[in-house]
């Protein structure tokens, strides 16, 4: 065969050759972040097609996000160029297997144009068989069996093959529902997401005839970030390349991070049994980050046990080491990721600009992105949220939305429809067209259509009561409204709790009702910077409305999970807390499994950073209109100090950068980050005794104002305050630097006067 040019191998290195000429018979490559995995695989593929060995519909690429495989797809375009027609299969495990199950539905019971349910279809079918069944969905919620019946599935468990010790789940009848919701999805013609791999991996088993025909179809199997597959996926890969056993996994045990989800790091383990005589090749140079910022990653990684143990070295520069700094609070925090995002991208120290797109925050959990999608929508500076919806557009957030909107103006149809019968009052179809029926023909609002239907008793049962009840609840949230100095903190928190719409989240089994609990809350402490709900209504609809204007450059924000595979210059690592990365769950487990899937998640942040890693931490967070004051993160005391600086933080000397000088370890012997370093530090303490927050414009009350010892005097007996724990109080003696102040509800303590803050009287 003629040899063509293959340019694209000359940017790789003698490892990553071996990989992509390895052409035939199993491959794995096992090596860190940054190697230039993802480089090889995708030169793989362009090999396998310049060198004629493979067509492309032969050729099988997993990766394991539509942004990896849009990516991917995006990288082997520009390779190819005008090499082949065609491009090969490239898509993620579910896409992929949407495609090949349509293909043989039949042998699953199904027809090719079954539909694929969503999770609100999936619960409201558990519910009717679990109701059916005489259980009690109070004590056994079909949330519940949904988590079970996705985790058999990921497992790649049928009903049948169930071990016979979690059959005793869910009162007993755990398998015998799963059965009934098989043969319910069935007969609907539907299957939910768990199905689209299960019933490929079935039929593969069941009809060797179908199996070997994608055997000899996709003659080379590539899959990407192969760490975090489960067994499910893990069997639908063997079945394929059972017989040729031309397979090419990448992975690296170090960014294993969806264990919660099944996921199986063992799998990379077992491949050398499965596939024996694999070629294993290591990648040891990464050409991604600075030498700081790897050298930082690798601290931190290195206190997980039961590593693979891999070595990593960078020919590049030692750059900036990371930048580790401590804000007064997570307002605070998104201020100054902000200003310093703007600040890179003007080009600041001598650094040449870093265009928005170049940069990213990567949070722990979607919550925090609140505090940022606030300031950044108010200064204007252009974003995308990455893997998800922005904050005001989450499902939750829209919700309880509907319900300010609702207690604001009781007119407000689009909202009275949103959440007339979220949570569940029993008003189906039929009531609401009742309801509309009702205000249509008197031409008033629904919710006045509603208090008809209350007063002529026109919705019977369980419903009627539910309705009565609600509109009593609106007619008396909106009364609170009409006092122009209500508290709309405690009226919103008032609202979610009497609705019964924060209930029906902690009631709700999913993984995702923790964060949508969360979210909740972050929206209640995002009213704190507003007078009322009617400012806070209009400050939101101004900012959607805003988003229309596209920007060219945007600063992305999203999760670490969502940012595996990804690379930016500029990375902000914020929230850096015990309790929140890592987060509260993982620390209440018992064992390192938790905590040390939080350290891969670290690991996986630090190593997307190219040149410049900024780690910040704040000491307050609010949670329900209470401080709470944080700890920084224990992953903080694993970075090894000689590759980090602690930054003064923002308002100190003057503010800004430049002014305020970085403050770094003296001596530089100490191997770790100490957090005594970063209390230590200069800057820490005036932040701590006060001198921290250089004024900024305070939507309300002064939220930012700390008391240090000298502004003692500015207290005086019969002065209000405010102490994060004990709530207002007044000043009824003062003494040196203590204070006595009776607190409306802890009643009277003596206190040093820098913990609490003068309030309103
Ligand atoms: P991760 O574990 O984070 O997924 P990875 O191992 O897949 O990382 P890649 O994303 O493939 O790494 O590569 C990281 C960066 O290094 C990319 O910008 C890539 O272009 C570059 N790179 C990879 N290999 C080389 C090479 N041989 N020469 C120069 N640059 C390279
Ligand atoms: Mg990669």
């Amino acid at each position: 065969m003629a040899a063509r040019p293959a340019p694209y191998l000359d940017d790789l290195n003698p490892a990553q050759r071996a990989a992509v000429e390895a052409l035939d018979g199993p491959v794995l490559m096992l090596a860190g972040a940054g190697t230039g995995k993802t480089k090889a695989l995708t030169s793989r593929i362009v090999h396998l097609l310049n060198t004629q060995r493979a067509r492309p519909n032969e050729i099988l690429s997993v990766t394991f996000t539509n942004k990896a495989a849009r990516e991917m797809k995006e990288r082997v375009g520009r390779l190819l160029g005008q090499v082949a027609e065609g491009m090969p299969w490239m898509g993620t495990f579910h896409s992929l297997s949407v495609k090949i199950l349509r293909r043989h539905a039949e042998l699953a019971g199904l027809k090719p144009n079954f539909t694929i349910l969503d999770t609100d279809d999936q619960i409201r079918l558990l519910k009717q068989l679990i109701a059916a069944a005489d259980i009690d969905e109070k004590r056994w919620p079909a949330r519940m069996l949904a988590g079970m019946i996705d985790g058999w599935k990921n497992r790649a468990l049928t009903p049948m093959n169930v071990p016979s010790n979690e059959a005793s789940g869910f009162n007993n009848m755990g398998t015998e529902l799963y059965a009934a919701y098989q043969d319910r999805l069935r007969t609907l013609n539907a299957t939910d997401f768990g199905d689209l791999l299960l019933h490929c991996v079935t039929i593969f088993q069941a009809h060797p005839d179908v199996l070997g025909q994608y055997q000899r179809w996709f003659r080379y199997i590539l899959v990407d970030e192969y760490q975090d597959t489960n067994v499910c996926q893990y069997l639908w890969l063997r079945l394929l390349a059972q017989s040729h056993k031309n397979i090419c996994c990448v992975g690296d045990d170090d960014q294993s991070i969806y264990g919660w989800r099944g996921a199986e790091v063992g799998n990379i383990l077992r491949f050398e049994k499965d596939f024996p005589g694999a070629t294993v090749i290591k990648l040891e140079q990464n050409y991604r980050s600075t030498a700081h910022i790897l050298a930082a990653a690798s601290g931190v990684i290195s206190a997980n046990k039961g590593r693979l143990g891999k070595t990593l070295w960078t020919a590049g520069e030692p750059g900036e080491k990371v930048r580790l700094i401590g804000h007064w609070d997570g307002e605070e925090e998104a201020r100054w990721i902000g200003e310093e995002a703007e600040a890179l991208q003007r080009g600041t120290r001598g650094l040449d600009p870093v265009s928005l797109d170049h940069q990213a925050i990567l949070v722990r959990a979607s919550h925090q992105m609140r505090a940022f999608e606030d300031r950044f929508l108010t200064i204007g500076l252009p974003y995308r949220v990455i893997g998800g919806p922005r904050f005001y557009e989450r499902l939750e957030i829209r919700d309880a939305m509907a319900y300010f909107r609702l207690a604001v103006s009781p007119e407000d149809d689009l909202a009275f429809e949103r959440i007339i019968n979220t949570p569940k009052r029993g008003l189906g179809d039929k009531a609401q067209g009742d309801i509309q029926r009702l205000a249509r023909a008197a031409g008033v609002p629904l919710l006045d259509g509603a208090r008809e239907a209350v007063a002529k008793a026109t919705i019977g049962g369980k419903g009627g009561g539910q309705l009565r009840q609600f509109v009593e609840g609106v007619d008396r949230w909106h009364q609170v409204t009409l006092n122009p100095d209500y508290n709309h903190i405690a009226l919103a928190e008032q609202i979610l709790d009497e609705s019964g719409y924060t209930t029906m989240w902690q009631n709700d089994k999913t993984p995702e009702a923790p964060g949508r609990l969360d979210n909740l809350k972050e929206l209640v402490k995002a009213l704190e910077q507003f007078d009322n709900l009617q400012g806070f209504l209009e400050h939101v609809s101004l900012i959607m409305d805003n988003e229309t204007e596209e920007a060219s450059e945007k600063i992305s924000i999203m999760t670490l999970h969502a940012a595996k595979g990804l690379e930016f210059p500029v990375v902000f690592l914020p929230g850096w807390e015990d309790g929140l990365f890592p987060s509260q769950r993982s620390m209440d487990e018992s064992g390192l499994k938790g905590i040390e899937e939080e350290r891969r998640l670290a690991y996986v942040g630090i190593t997307r950073a190219e040149r410049i890693c900024t780690i910040s931490f704040a000491s307050n967070r609010r949670v329900y209109g209470q401080w709470q004051s944080q700890l920084p993160s224990r992953f903080i005391d694993e970075l090894p100090s000689d590759h980090v600086e602690v930054l003064t933080p923002p308002g100190l000397y003057g503010g800004g950068y430049g002014a305020a000088a970085p403050v770094g370890f003296g001596s530089g012997l100490e191997e770790r980050v100490s957090k005594a370093d970063v209390y230590n530090s200069p800057g820490w303490r005036r932040l701590q005794a006060g001198q921290s927050n250089r004024p900024v414009q305070q939507p309300k009350e002064s939220r930012h104002v700390t008391i240090d010892a000298e502004a003692i005097s500015a207290f005086t007996i019969g002065d209000r305050v405010f102490h994060q724990k004990f709530g207002y109080g007044k000043v009824t003696d003062i003494e040196g630097d203590k204070l006595d102040v009776d607190f409306e509800h802890a009643g009277p303590k003596k206190l040093v006067a820098r913990f609490v803050i003068p309030a309103a009287q």
